[in-house]
This record gives structure tokens, C-alpha cells and sequence, in this order.
């Protein structure tokens, strides 16, 4: 919905009509349940969300720059556009950021493949041709040197002595000022827990690293020892300024999105690690691999009550997780026993929703949504109505930043039930992008041909969560698992090379694997990729041998960055930094090392250099 007339309420005047918006809310999403919770035969379509950061580059002075022109770049963009079938771009929340989406979302058909990549070449080629020659638009999570020194044209730089100049290292002119509810959710984030957004890394630990923290701001603000060897930034673009991949799969009929939606809760973690791009944050080399723990930080709005450090008082809620967070509930009622954990949600919305016949499970996740308050709301779309506004409703379900998100239909379209897949990181290449992206369609795809598997209890996807993030998680870590992915149906319809066990010897129904068993298999699990390549076989009257030559080429890139063959793009910066011969062990990303990391990647993503 366009507001840019509309006038935003402040967070004041939105804590004053707070009930009456949750309650809007709440029966909006029962009368959109009720009119579409028995639609059928939506086709499978699904898209994917490429977010960019526009980079320039001075081979003069070495140096690079986040350039601050989104709203110019988005103008020219979509007056070139008018007419025309073209991708759609629209504003992210930095303003050196744009995101596309195809022009139409992919067909099932097994060829759409080939779609993708073609798709995002496109986009590329098109965001290039409308920047200057040395513009670049990266397909990079997190900028390196976001916030340090002078990042950014034009310059946003300021007096690093003056500390009482807030916010210290991201000032205001970095976010993207063209759209209300951008720089509305900013404010609000801000006023709702009542103080600043800080977010606390924790440092790569190299030889000659020293204090991580800056020692002016520690003094000044009398900062936390522990802090120490923390990497701190302050404001919410060091995490909403990141660049993710998205995308979303729409499904026959609501029973088959929640169906889904509950397979994927356990490959999000796996494909965060998977896709980790993210290893240098405010200048510095840091301890993880993946934008996640700072968009979840950054995001956090929290207050001391609702995060359980001050008695609740003025609150109601003690909440556990940040507003972007991996999901809270299973929402299938045969995998409630899986919700091990305690889920908060709003009791009136629950008993309203059970009272007008919405099972437990769809209940308690709405609910738990509802615990959240609208951080955007105007006075013109204050009041409304329940059949024919659903925007109190898609204000709280857009901006529950979870891993992953149930959409509704859309009336009078062909747009029905709809999962969104949120947790990658954005890759360099529109290679690596397409093979991702498909990757996780054809994911999809098994889930639903096999009616696989793979709910473990929801406390278990949390510490995959945590596991995913930290450095070279693929090779380090393990992750819990289902043993047994496969309904008694399924394994007698498939042809396995490797046949999961039945039943466990200890009882449990999950155990720990490394990333390179999920994807690749191992003797109780056949794996992600064999079991694609399985029901490719069956399906291969549907492609032609082109697009599986492609399909083959994505599939090959997943299981090396599994198996380690092929490095993370992590894995792939923090090598190049640490050996870069300007490097001083110290963890510092220096403007030098900078450049010429942004040199590397640009080589890497193809038609990055002109
Ligand atoms: P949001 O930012 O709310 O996640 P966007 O509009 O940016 O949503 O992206 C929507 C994504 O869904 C795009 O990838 C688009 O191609 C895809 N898409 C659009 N319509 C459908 C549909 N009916 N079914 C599945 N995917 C769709
Ligand atoms: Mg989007
Ligand atoms: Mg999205």
C-alpha cells in the first residue's frame, strides 16, 4: 500500500491505540482464514529476492566507498520501466540498497529453472547500466567497513572524539529516506525499548588483536568489561543494512504450506551455514561467519522487562527471542509435541482464534506474532475494517522477522498460501545465487513428493541456530537431525542408495550430523542431494538435457560447499584477509585490504566489472 502521504503516528500515539489495532489484527486473520483456508490448486509458483549494495570504486586511491543514491537509482529505474515487463525494484533500508524481484514469479515446471539465473543476470546487467562506470552493484551480506571512517559518498563522516554526537558509528544519512516506513520502523525500534540499538560481536581473536572496543566510547559510557573483545556497533543498519536471498513458494492449499513450512524450519539453520558470507563487521574480522546474530541484535526491540531483567510492570510479555529470530512454533498440529519450548502468546488472541475454530497450532502462532506491536501505523489507516483492510494483520506478519514466514492469499488474485524461505545469505555470483535458490525449490519439491521428514524438537533447530553462525560452522560443526525422514509411504515409493534406519537404538528420532551428511548422506541418512537427484530421475520426462546440465552444476556447487571441497564465501574473505600481505594479525580490515577484497569479489561475481 503506497503511505507516502499518510502521516505516521509516533510511538506514543501507537502505544495509545495499541488494543484496538491487535484486535483489527487478529480478526482480519480470521476472516481471511476463513475465506481461503479451503482454496485449492494454487500452481506452485515461487520467487526469489535479491538485495543489493551499490559500491564505488576508486583504483586511484585504493579505496572504496558505499555509494548513498538508492532513491536516485530506484527513480530511474522504474520511469525507465513504465510499461515495460521488467523486474521490479524497490527500496531497502539502506540508502546505498536496492532489492529485485523477477518480473514474474517461476513456474514449477522443472525448465523454470533455468529461469533464475537468466533472471538475476538480467537484473544485474540493468541495476549496472544505470550506474556510473565506477559503480558496482555486490551481492555481499555486510559491507566490511560499514561505519568506519569515511564509508560512505557522500561523506557521512563525523568527529570520532565526540561522542556525544548519537548515533556514533552509523549516522542517520545512511538509511534509506524515501519511503516513511523505513525511517518509521527506525524511530519506533529505537523509542519502543527505550534506548539505543547496540549490537556486540565477538572478535576474531589473531595474534596482535587488540581491544576490539573503542576506548573513548567505553570511558564515556561506562561499558561492560566483558565487552572487551566485542566488535560493537550501535544502530540498526549494521543489521537491516545486510544483503539476504529470499525466496517464497507458493502451495497448493494452506494444509501443504504448513506442511512445508514445518519441514523447513530445521533447513534454515543448515542453509544459513551454507550460504555464510558474512565474516567482517565495523572493520574488524570477527567470530562469525553470518549476518544473522547482528540482524537479530539489531532488530532486538525489546524491553528490560520483556527480556526478563527488570520485574514486569509496565509490560506483558517476557519474551525470549528478538523480533528476527528463527521460528517460535511448529505450525502443524502433528508436530506439537516438537514445541518443547515455552511459547509466549497473546491468550485473548488465542482464545478468540480457537473460539472461531482455528486448531491449536495455527492459534498459538498467530498468537505468538501478536505479542509483537506494529512499529509503523498512520492516522489515515487507524481504523479498519475486518473483510476489507488486512494491513493491521500484514503489519504485524511483516515484521516478525523469522527465519521463515506463512503468507496469505491475496483476494481476487491468483496469489494464495505462500512460504517464504528467509535465513540465506546473499551470495557473489548470480551463479551461486540461482544455485541456492534452486537448491531450496528443489528442497521443496522432495518434502512434498516424499512427504519427508525432518521435525526434531524446536529447542534443537535454536541451537542449530547458534551453531550455523560461528566461523566455519560447515566444517566445525554439527547440527541435530532426523534419523528417519521418511513416512512409511515414502520409503516404499523411493529408490535409496543408502536406506535410513527405522528405528534408533537410543530412542531418539534425531542425532548430530555434519552439513556435509545432511547434504551429501551418510549410512542413516541418504542426504538432501541423492534424494533430489532421485526424484529428478523420475521426473526427467519434465526437463530437457540442458537444464539438467544446470541443475547438475547447482547441485555440484551445494554438496562442495558442504563437503568443504569448495569454501564458503566466509571462508573465502577471511582467507583472503588473513593472508593479504598488508594484514597485521591484528583482526583489522584496513581500507587497503578493503579495496582489494572488493576487487576480488567483484571478479568473482560475474558481470561485476564493466
Ligand atoms: P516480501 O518483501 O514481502 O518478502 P516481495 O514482494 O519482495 O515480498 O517478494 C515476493 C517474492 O515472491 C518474489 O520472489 C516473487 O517473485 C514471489 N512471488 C510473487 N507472487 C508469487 C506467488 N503467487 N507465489 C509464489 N511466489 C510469488
Ligand atoms: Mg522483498
Ligand atoms: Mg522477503
Amino acid at each position: 500500500m503506497d503511505t507516502s502521504n499518510h502521516t505516521p503516528l509516533s510511538w506514543e500515539e501507537i502505544t495509545n491505540n495499541l488494543d484496538g489495532v491487535k484486535k483489527q489484527g487478529i480478526r482480519q486473520f480470521i476472516y481471511q482464514y476463513k475465506k481461503h483456508k479451503d482454496r485449492r490448486n494454487d500452481p506452485l509458483y515461487w520467487g526469489d529476492e535479491i538485495e543489493y549494495m551499490i559500491v564505488k570504486i576508486d583504483d586511484e586511491e585504493k579505496t572504496t566507498k558505499l555509494c548513498l543514491k538508492a532513491k536516485d537509482v530506484l527513480e530511474t529505474l522504474n520511469i525507465r520501466n513504465i510499461g515495460n515487463r521488467t523486474p521490479i525494484w524497490t527500496p531497502e533500508f539502506g540508502a546505498y540498497m536496492v532489492e529485485s524481484i523477477p518480473e514474474r514469479p517461476y513456474s514449477d515446471l522443472l525448465y523454470s529453472i533455468s529461469e533464475v539465473e537468466l533472471s538475476m543476470k538480467e537484473r544485474r546487467k540493468e541495476l549496472t547500466s544505470v550506474l556510473e562506470e565506477d559503480e558496482i552493484p555486490f551481492t555481499l551480506p555486510s559491507y566490511p567497513r560499514l561505519g568506519v571512517g569515511c564509508f560512505a559518498v557522500p561523506s557521512t563522516e563525523r568527529n570520532p572524539n565526540n561522542v556525544t554526537s548519537k548515533p556514533w558509528f552509523s549516522p542517520d544519512d545512511v538509511i534509506y529516506k524515501g519511503r516513511q516506513r523505513t525511517t518509521s520502523i527506525h524511530q519506533n525500534i529505537k523509542d519502543r525499548k527505550g534506548g539505543k540499538i547496540e549490537i556486540l560481536i565477538p572478535v576474531y581473536q589473531d595474534i596482535k588483536t587488540k581491544l576490539a572496543f573503542p576506548a573513548v566510547i567505553k570511558t564515556k559510557w561506562k561499558m561492560e568489561q566483558s565487552n572487551d573483545n566485542s566488535i560493537f556497533m550501535e544502530g540498526l543498519v549494521f543489521g537491516a543494512g545486510c544483503c539476504g536471498l529470499q525466496t517464497t513458494f507458493q502451495m497448493d492449499n494452506l494444509d501443504e504450506a504448513r506442511f512445508l513450512y514445518d519441514q523447513l524450519v530445521n533447513i534454515c539453520p543448515i542453509m544459513l551455514a551454507l550460504s555464510a558470507a558474512s565474516p567482517v563487521h565495523r572493520g574488524y574480522l570477527s567470530d562469525i561467519d553470518t549476518r544473522w546474530p547482528v540482524l537479530s541484535q539489531s532488530f532486538d526491540d525489546r524491553t528490560d522487562e520483556e527480556k526478563g531483567q527488570k520485574p514486569l510492570k509496565n509490560d506483558r510479555f517476557r519474551i525470549q527471542k528478538s523480533r528476527w529470530s528463527s521460528v517460535e512454533t511448529y505450525i502443524c498440529p502433528e508436530h506439537s509435541q516438537y514445541n518443547n519450548t515455552d511459547i509466549v502468546y497473546d491468550k485473548d488472541s488465542y482464545e478468540e482464534l480457537k473460539n472461531e475454530g482455528l486448531d491449536e497450532a495455527l492459534s498459538k502462532h498467530i498468537a505468538y506474532l501478536f505479542i509483537r506491536d506494529p512499529l509503523f501505523l498512520c492516522s489515515e489507516t487507524l481504523d479498519q475494517d475486518e473483510i476489507l483492510d488486512i494491513q493491521h494483520l500484514e503489519n504485524i506478519n511483516s515484521t516478525n522477522w523469522q527465519t521463515l514466514r506463512l503468507k496469505l492469499p491475496i483476494c481476487n488474485t491468483s496469489t494464495g498460501w505462500r512460504v517464504e524461505f528467509r535465513p540465506m545469505e546473499i551470495q557473489l555470483s548470480d551463479f551461486e545465487n540461482a544455485a541456492y535458490a534452486v537448491f531450496v525449490f528443489l528442497v521443496t519439491r522432495i518434502v512434498i513428493a516424499y512427504r519427508l521428514n525432518f521435525v526434531i524438537p524446536i529447542s534443537k533447530v535454536d541451537e542449530n541456530m547458534s551453531a550455523a553462525s560461528k566461523r566455519d560452522a560447515v566444517m566445525e560443526e554439527k547440527f541435530y537431525f532426523r534419523r528417519n525422514s521418511f513416512s512409511d509411504k515414502s520409503i516404499t515409493e523411493i529408490k535409496i542408495t543408502k536406506p535410513g534406519q527405522l528405528k534408533t537404538k537410543d530412542g531418539n528420532d534425531f542425532c548430530q550430523m555434519t552439513i556435509d551428511e545432511i547434504i551429501n548422506g551418510n549410512v542413516e541418512f541418504p542426504g538432501l542431494i541423492p534424494l533430489i537427484k532421485t526424484y529428478l530421475e523420475s521426473k526427467c520426462e519434465d526437463t530437457d538435457e540442458e537444464t539438467n546440465h544446470l541443475t547438475n552444476s547447482y547441485l555440484k556447487l551445494i554438496s562442495d560447499r558442504a563437503s568443504g571441497a569448495e569454501p564458503t564465501t566466509a571462508n573465502f574473505i577471511r582467507n583472503f584477509v588473513t593472508t593479504h600481505p598488508y594484514y597485521q594479525q591484528d583482526s583489522i580490515v584496513s581500507d587497503i585490504i578493503n579495496y582489494e577484497l572488493l576487487k576480488a569479489c567483484a571478479k568473482k561475481s560475474n558481470g561485476g566489472i564493466k
